[in-house]
């Protein structure tokens, strides 16, 4: 799809033509300046002064001209792509923009005056000029929606956190997304298998934690206020220091937010937020500039140590941003004395990183380090441009992507050994009735599960047995058994407790395979190629069913050859989500109704 994504940040507008099938930038340009006397267009080699009366709408209408012109040969735009900053509580995904759309962005940009009001004004021009096409809003806060509470909350009285929507959004998620991405397909892997600290420094800056594929911290907060040293923003303020301003200073509103947002920083220590030249002013010996920099490395420092103490670990620290990319120092003084966390830079690689469209990611860790360090180009255009293409490709497809849901009772897959222990020497498990899934069966033998608060009776078992005991219980099992089982995709049972089973012939205790089955979705790879997934990708599946719709969350997909299009939900989610059983059997009883997936 060849889509046009229009960034528009606080005094800047960039924007490129981008074939999504092949991520080519087809062309591109960019207004930088705007609003100031400097006010300049550049597009290529072509170059001009525009003034400081031209308003974020002009500057808009003349960067869509130039691309329509540019397109003029290649084939027409057929989609654009907005970057909007905040989306608040509601907009956590890619959204198609309307007239209502807008209104109710208006709505939420209190939140990030400095971002939202210009990409506002910026959406309203391109969609006058361009009506005939859909625009997308793609929202840097949607990628953090995945935030736990306990990342999402301020300890500040609920009953103000309700009233006034007080809570921690963060942003920069389009960045850190593509930032996850770009270095699992670098290393030859997915998101999920990493845990990633990512470190967005630009002249605004955060640091996220995204562990196995999702954003679990973020060091801003309810506005991009919160968090590292910025080029104008001072980050973590105790707010306590406000209090004393408006108190002693006598400051009101207007004067914090100016001296928050434009006044302090790296500006408000050193005269610029200009990074090079205070690096350059920092080596003539400038004791300012000199500050800026320990300053500015030690609070991402102190970030990274804290996200890897969250994640309990850390595979990959990645800079990316304008000083993240381009700043050897600032990545140098960022990872001293990590090598606790097992991340050893290699001075040279550092010095030498160099980032290119045929090379987007470098590593710049020490071969023996443990955890990588890498360098990744912040390509924004090609982020957002993406996302409204997953959107798109799914709006002009809906009948394609459905798919039938399962319900899994609990059951218990076991091995050889522990059912001889059960039903006695020899025994062979019995059909009962074949599953979808090839070669899989209900058995007609049943054992009873004892905790120590409670017996289930009747827990049926799969066949044929597996290599190790597998129990899968509901969150309701849990509470009438009286114990934990964690929430795990089939096979991963480290660290999992064990249940006593009671089978005709004996009992016995399985040291560990009680588990609480993720959510899942078997396909073949045909299938996951049709709906543009990957094994182990995570995604969203809505379930249309009459009274009790329901989207869930983390669904993994598996994907291998053996494999039939179904989804696998336990009893607590089925009832939750309004399913209705058959009768099927008593494993997996097929609903009549039908999710449709949502790439995340
Ligand atoms: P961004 O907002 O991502 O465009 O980043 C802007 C910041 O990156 C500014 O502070 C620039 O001074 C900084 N920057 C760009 N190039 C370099 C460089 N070669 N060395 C140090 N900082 C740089």
């Amino acid at each position: 799809m060849r889509i046009l994504a229009l960034n528009c940040g606080s005094s800047s507008i960039k924007c490129a033509l981008i074939e999504t099938a092949t991520s080519r930038r087809l062309a591109e340009a960019r207004i930088e300046q705007i609003g100031k006397s400097k006010a300049r267009f550049h597009a290529g080699e072509k170059t001009r002064e525009l003034g400081e009366s031209t308003s974020f709408e002009q500057a808009a209408t003349i960067l869509l001209e130039e691309m329509q012109g540019a397109a003029q040969g290649l084939g027409a735009i057929q989609a654009v792509a907005h970057r909007i900053v905040h989306g608040g509580e509601r907009f956590i995904q890619p959204t198609r923009l309307d007239k209502a759309t807008l209104a109710e962005l208006d709505a939420v940009s209190e939140l990030a005056p400095l971002h939202n009001l210009p990409a506002l004004a910026c959406a309203r021009a391109a969609m006058s000029f361009i009506p005939d096409i859909e625009h997308v809003a793609v929202f840097d806060t949607a990628f953090h929606a995945t935030l736990p509470t306990r990342a999402k909350q301020y300890a500040l009285p609920k009953d103000v956190v309700d009233r006034f929507g007080i809570r921690r959004f963060g942003f920069h998620g389009t960045s850190h997304s593509h930032v996850s991405h770009a270095t699992a397909a670098h290393l030859l892997t997915t998101p999920q298998q990493l845990r990633i600290v990512s470190c967005h420094l630009g002249n605004g800056a955060s640091v996220t934690a995204i562990e196995y594929g999702r954003s679990v911290e973020t060091s801003m907060g309810m506005t991009p206020l919160e968090g590292l040293v910025m080029g104008t923003r001072p980050g973590d303020v105790d707010p306590g220091v406000l209090l004393e301003l408006m108190r002693s200073a006598k400051m009101n509103e207007a004067q914090l937010n100016d001296l928050l947002n434009t006044r302090s920083g790296l500006k408000g220590l050193t005269g610029t937020n200009d990074m090079r030249e205070i690096e350059t002013r920092a080596s003539q010996g400038d004791e300012p500039c000199r500050l800026a920099i320990t300053l500015y490395s030690h609070r991402v420092r102190k970030y990274i140590g804290a996200y890897a103490a969250v994640m309990g670990g850390v595979d990959v620290i990645a800079f990316t941003g304008g000083i993240g990319e381009n700043s050897a120092l600032i990545r140098h003084r960022c990872t001293q004395r990590l090598e606790f966390l097992g991340a050893v830079l290699d001075e040279d690689r550092n010095r030498d990183a160099k980032l290119s469209s045929a090379q987007s990611v470098a590593q710049i860790s020490d071969p023996a380090s443990r955890a990588r360090i890498v360098v990744v180009r912040a390509d924004e255009e090609l982020a957002i441009a993406r996302e409204a293409a997953v959107l798109l490709s799914q709006r002009s497809q809906p009948d394609s992507l459905r798919i039938p849901v399962a319900v899994s009772a609990r059951h218990a897959h076991l091995s050889q050994a522990t059912v001889e222990r059960l039903f006695g020497e020899g025994y062979q498990l019995q059909v009962r009735a074949p599953l979808s899934q090839t070669g899989q069966y209900a058995a007609q033998e049943t054992v009873t599960l004892i905790g120590p608060r409670g017996k289930l009776a009747g827990v049926r078992l799969m066949g044929p047995p597996r290599g190790h005991d597998q129990i899968e219980i509901s969150r309701t099992d849990e509470f009438v058994l009286g114990v934990d089982a964690p929430v795990r995709i089939s096979g991963d049972l480290n660290n999992t407790p064990g249940i006593t089973l009671e089978g005709p012939k004996g009992t016995m205790t399985i040291p560990n395979g009680l588990i609480t089955a993720r959510r899942h979705i078997h396909m073949s790879p045909s299938d996951a190629e049709r709906f543009g997934v990957q094994d182990h990708d995570t995604v969203e599946v809505r379930i249309d069913s009459q009274g009790r719709d329901l989207t869930f969350g983390d669904v993994t997909v598996r994907v291998s050859p053996d494999f039939t299009l179904e989804m696998h939900l336990d009893t607590d989610e089925a009832n939750a989500a309004g399913i209705e059983r058959g009768d099927k059997g008593e494993l997996e009883e097929r609903g009549e109704v039908e999710g449709r997936i949502t790439r995340k």
